[in-house]
């Protein structure tokens, strides 16, 4: 009887406690507080939202594959050093007086108005990449050149013009869904053939999965994203780049064509079709036919400094696994 009662009230106390934490995740929607973060920036400064929202979504991006800076644990993504938040010939990096880091020249600002510039304030480092903007302009170009004078390299900068489109586009931050690249009635197979020496289309080593069907089988984008590249290569034939926010781009290879109006910077959804499945490539624009049919699927990552490949054969299962069970719920 005591047994009972003891587990009784063990129920009682986990259910109390779990109902509680499912209200305090809602109320604290990621998505929602970044926005809001973003958008009170943008009432300050004049710059609008999706550009901080790319900047921040960059950064965290970065850092999480980048093992000389700290993992991303808060709201922002953004990382600032302590001597450039500082100030370079401060003699305290950890410095969080607004007077003292603006006299040595540092990035820290008092975003939120307590007094302090601190690197553990979301709003103070917003602000304070905002303000460094600032400095250069608001519009488009201006802002890009401030990037441009901020990473030196161009692909950072390209790739966070790239991210602010697509957040404009849609307008809103959670754009996290994913789809197979072809349709999953269609008649494909696919196995993981990372590092074979075998396969087409690949460099070195087999850099992606080969999904076989048939000729002119829909290929369709998987992720939200922007058509980066689009063309004939001599290896890959007709091909197409789509980058995500999520720190991927996505290489489609030896398509039989593209889809009609399909142009580089483009915005795209999961499962918008962007051409067929064919065996172009490994000759002169327009070879074909020296290989089965099948799409080649790459995925690769950036970290600011370099690009790598790595094997998309776990992902490209969990999206069909998904996309299966959203279909299966919507009957
Ligand atoms: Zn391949």
């Amino acid at each position: 009887m005591r047994a009972v009662i003891i587990i009784g009230t063990i129920l009682i106390f986990f259910t109390s406690t779990l109902s509680v934490r499912d209200a305090h995740a809602q109320e604290l929607d990621p998505y929602q507080e970044r926005m809001k973060l973003y958008k009170k920036v943008e009432t300050v400064t004049q710059i609008p939202w999706y550009y901080l929202a790319a900047i921040d979504q960059y950064e965290r991006n970065i850092r999480l594959v980048r093992r000389d800076l700290p993992k991303p644990n808060s709201l922002t993504g953004i990382y600032f050093r302590p001597e450039d938040w500082a100030g370079l010939t401060n003699p305290n990096p950890l410095d969080e007086s607004p007077s003292i880091i603006q006299f040595f020249n540092g990035l820290g600002v008092d975003g939120n108005g307590d007094g302090k510039a601190s690197q553990k304030d979301d709003e103070d480092i917003l602000y304070a990449f905002a303000k460094y903007l600032l400095s250069y302009g608001v519009d488009h170009d201006n802002i890009k050149i401030g990037l441009w004078n901020y990473y030196h390299r161009d692909r950072t900068v390209g790739i966070i013009a790239g991210y602010a489109k697509i957040y404009r586009h849609f307008g809103r931050l959670n754009l996290d869904k994913q789809v197979f690249p072809v349709p999953l009635y269609s008649n494909h197979s696919y196995r993981s053939t990372w590092g074979d020496a075998r396969g087409w289309g690949g460099r070195r080593i087999h850099e992606g999965t080969d999904i076989f069907a048939d000729y002119g089988v829909p290929v369709r984008a998987t992720n939200y994203g922007i058509i980066e590249m689009k063309g004939w290569n001599k290896f890959g034939g007709w091909r197409i780049g789509i980058r995500d926010i999520n720190n991927n781009y996505h290489y489609f290879a030896h398509m039989s064509g593209f889809s009609k109006d399909l142009k580089v910077g483009q915005i795209v959804e999961p499962g918008k079709v962007i051409g067929g499945v064919g065996s172009s490539g490994y000759g002169p624009p327009g070879t074909s036919g020296k290989f089965p049919p099948h799409l080649h699927y790459g995925m690769y990552k950036d970290n600011g400094i370099t690009e790598w490949s790595f094997d998309p054969y776990p992902h490209l299962a969990k999206w069909k696994r998904i996309e299966r069970f959203n279909l299966k719920k919507k009957k």
